[in-house]
């Protein structure tokens, strides 16, 4: 019987689709093995218990809307001591980061991080956990309580995205005098452009050399009717904007033609583009790691490639 608990996220008002994924994992592992699923809540989202018509019960903490990663962490260890759950499903985001790892060191409840999958098994649950951006599969099993770790995009949202009137208790969390104080919500600056949307995209890597020679990239691009996208050195050194960025820390793309130009293959940007239908590879080093995922491939200068198809396509 699994007793489970999760930690919901919220953002102006609204709580965040890894709440609903999680919300339905725990669901279909109460009912499995006829336990209960319970939601954590803070603040004013205590005023939308309706949504959480997958949990049974509806914990609410006033800790105050803004995230303070010192406030919840000491709300979420203190339901989490009051409540002995077996399974602490928090999500794998900024937020989950913080709040783990303080519960986890300070009741001695081991966590298992990038969760893709968990099952209950034998008394203890089973956890499949993503590494490498999704190379390596890590299977592991904790027999006892466990705080999880989860991946966003691994369970279906819909699932956990039912109405309802669980029942909700108020935990005797308050927000305390601590350190930590919330000043501001800094929001990510405006796209000018939505790269996931793109049917072809003319990506460029640290080979392009310079600020100014990205204008024959998007010269390509332009011929090409496609949006322009770039590793993470290129917003790094502040020649494109983030929205641009295709990788881990970037955007996850999935256009029909990915053209990289001049980048390298790393794993943290084969990450963003890997679901690509047709990738074209122009890069010098016949042994870049790009080569591994391309389909089609030229050991060539760029430069000289984007001339030579600019030429065609006039
Ligand atoms: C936590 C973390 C998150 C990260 N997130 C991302 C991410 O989201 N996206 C991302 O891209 N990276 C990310 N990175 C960085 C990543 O590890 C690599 O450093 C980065 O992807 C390398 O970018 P690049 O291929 O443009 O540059 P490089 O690795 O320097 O490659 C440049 C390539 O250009 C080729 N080249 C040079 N001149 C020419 C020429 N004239 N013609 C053709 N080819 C040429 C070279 O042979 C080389 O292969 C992340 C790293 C970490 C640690």
């Amino acid at each position: 019987m699994a007793n489970i608990l999760v930690v919901t996220e919220h953002l102006k008002g609204e709580f965040q689709d890894i709440t609903f994924e999680m919300l339905g994992k725990a669901k279909e592992i109460a009912q499995s093995t006829g336990g209960s699923c319970s939601a954590m809540v803070f603040g004013s989202m205590s005023g939308q218990t309706d949504q959480m018509g997958a949990a049974d019960t509806v914990i609410t903490a006033e800790v105050g809307d803004d995230y303070n990663p010192e406030a919840y962490a000491a709300a979420v260890k203190s339901v989490v001591s009051a409540n002995s759950p077996d399974l602490i499903m928090i999500g794998s985001t900024s937020m989950g980061i913080d709040i783990a790892n303080p519960v986890s060191t300070a009741l001695d409840i081991p966590t298992v991080s990038f969760c893709a999958d968990i099952v209950a098994a034998g008394g203890g649950f089973t956890c499949t956990s993503q590494m490498y951006g999704g190379k390596m599969n890590v299977v592991s099993s904790v027999d006892g309580a466990l705080i999880s770790m989860v991946l966003a995009g691994s369970f279906n949202a819909d699932t956990g995205r039912v109405s309802g009137s669980p029942a909700v208790e108020a935990s005797a969390v308050e927000a305390g005098a601590g350190k930590v104080r919330f000043k501001q919500l800094i929001e990510p600056e405006a796209a000018d452009v939505d790269i996931t949307q793109s049917d072809i995209l003319v990506a460029v890597g640290r080979g392009i050399g310079s600020k100014d020679d990205i204008e024959v990239a998007e010269e390509l691009a332009e011929a090409l009717e496609a949006d322009i996208a770039c590793s993470r050195p290129i917003v790094d050194a502040g020649w494109m904007s983030k929205s641009h960025q295709v990788g881990k820390s970037g955007m996850k793309v999935k256009p029909k033609v990915y053209i990289a130009l001049g980048i390298s293959g790393a794993p943290e940007h084969i990450e963003g583009m890997k679901a690509t239908s047709t990738i074209i590879a122009i890069n010098t080093d016949k042994n870049a790691p790009i080569f591994d995922v391309a389909h089609y491939g030229m050991t060539e200068d760029l430069f000289d490639v984007v001339e030579e198809l600019l030429e065609e396509l006039d």
